[in-house]
């Protein structure tokens, strides 16, 4: 057995992460200030401007998470009780909590096996007279066909949420920008995404009155420039200034952290070919726009591959989720086998590899003699 190696960084270590100088000196210009509250500082609203701008849309809101924000897209897209909302059962549990809180029913469409994302038909076949709107989940990186989506969207006459936390500066196949296509698109600075506050969400979007709902919701229904009343339901879902400090620092390193992680994604494609093993643990097929939040490969089975891995020191999970969104006790009345392709993802194919700027090359090239390894055992 090969010996164990130095650890590759992680998102839990300064090495795994892009928190620098900069950040320190945008947390102490806030604390010097006094004024750490979003209501009242410059930070929070000049992250959303320069959010806005990032992605060419007219409006950002920003929140406390990205559960956050995805509550704020669904309260601005009017999902209350009775209704209902397509989306993904392969997903991190923030993208359906807030169509709970709503009192809204989640309705889940099965994906397309290649990458684990939405499949257009299945959730055409799924929309009935409740449904209100759409999150497509473009996962790990990956884009969802947004396109479709929207077509499908636009003739049924609902909303589409794009929910790009795992997809920072991610592109479609015609490189347009991941989070462009949607009503809303909605991000996270949660410890694990690409960039990180600690916990921290933002919206964009184009529509001024969908933008006005979102701050209301996010502000207790409190429009500030017109005294003290509360014209929505809503809850406290401000950032912080110094969240929001540290967050503008971090919007500025996010291009060059997709950039390098694009590029050791692409050593591993090469360092796979080269190993004869791109058919035995196959990366994605779109990959020029890919953000690479992690890195999923398609395997023969997942549980043999991930423990291979992980006695040489390469952490990886099978299947991302242990089970698909509606098999949680917080999701019941759903039943198993609902969406097959998502099971067998989850259950056998899906192998899912931690991705990081911080990579080296030999760290990539020890990945793929791993990956090797557990290909020829
Ligand atoms: C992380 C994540 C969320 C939730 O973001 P938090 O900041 O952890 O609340 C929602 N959707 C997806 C796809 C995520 O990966």
């Amino acid at each position: 057995m090969p010996q164990r190696e130095m650890p590759l960084p992680t998102v839990l270590e300064p090495r795994g992460r892009t928190i620098g100088e900069e950040e320190r000196a945008a947390v102490l210009r806030v604390l010097d200030s006094a004024v750490l509250c979003g209501a009242f500082g410059t930070e929070t609203r000049a992250l959303e401007a320069e959010m806005a701008a990032l992605y060419g849309r007219s409006g950002a809101v920003s929140s406390s998470s990205g559960t956050a924000a995805v509550h704020l897209a669904v309260a601005a897209a009017g999902v209350g009780p009775g209704d209902e909302v397509i989306t993904t059962p392969i997903s991190d549990f923030g993208t359906v909590a807030p169509v709970l809180a709503q009192g809204a029913r989640v309705v889940f469409a099965d994906v397309r096996p290649e990458d684990g994302n939405l499949d257009p038909d299945a959730v055409e076949a799924a929309i009935t007279p409740r449904t209100r709107a759409v999150i497509a989940v473009h996962l790990f990186g990956g884009a969802a066909d947004a396109g479709r989506l929207r077509e499908i969207c636009d003739r049924h006459g609902l909303l589409l949420i794009e929910d790009c936390a795992q997809a920072w500066l991610g592109e479609d196949d015609s490189g347009r920008l991941l989070g462009t296509v949607g009503d809303i698109a909605c991000f996270s600075l949660q410890q694990y995404k690409h960039i990180t506050a600690g916990d921290g969400g933002l919206c964009i979007a184009d529509d001024p009155e969908l933008t006005r709902r979102m701050r209301l919701f996010m502000d207790k229904g409190w429009d500030r420039a017109e005294g003290r009343i509360h014209r929505t339901m809503g809850l406290n879902y401000r950032m912080t200034e110094l969240v929001a400090a540290v967050a503008r620092v971090q919007l500025t390193r996010v291009a060059d952290v997709v950039r390098v992680r694009r590029e050791r994604a692409g050593r591993l494609a090469r360092a796979l070919d080269g190993l004869g093993l791109s058919a035995a643990a196959r990366m994605p097929e779109r990959r020029a726009g890919h953000a690479w939040w992690v890195m999923p490969l398609l395997v023969d089975d997942n549980s043999r591959w991930a423990k291979g891995l992980q006695e040489v020191g390469v952490p990886a999970l099978p299947g991302y989720l242990e089970r698909p969104l509606y098999a949680n006790p917080a999701l019941s009345g759903h039943p198993p086998g609902l969406c097959p392709r998502a099971e067998t993802l989850i259950d056998r194919t899906l192998l899912v590899l931690q991705w990081n700027e911080a990579y080296t090359e030999d760290d990539v090239d020890r990945i793929a003699r791993a990956l090797g390894e557990v290909g020829a055992g």
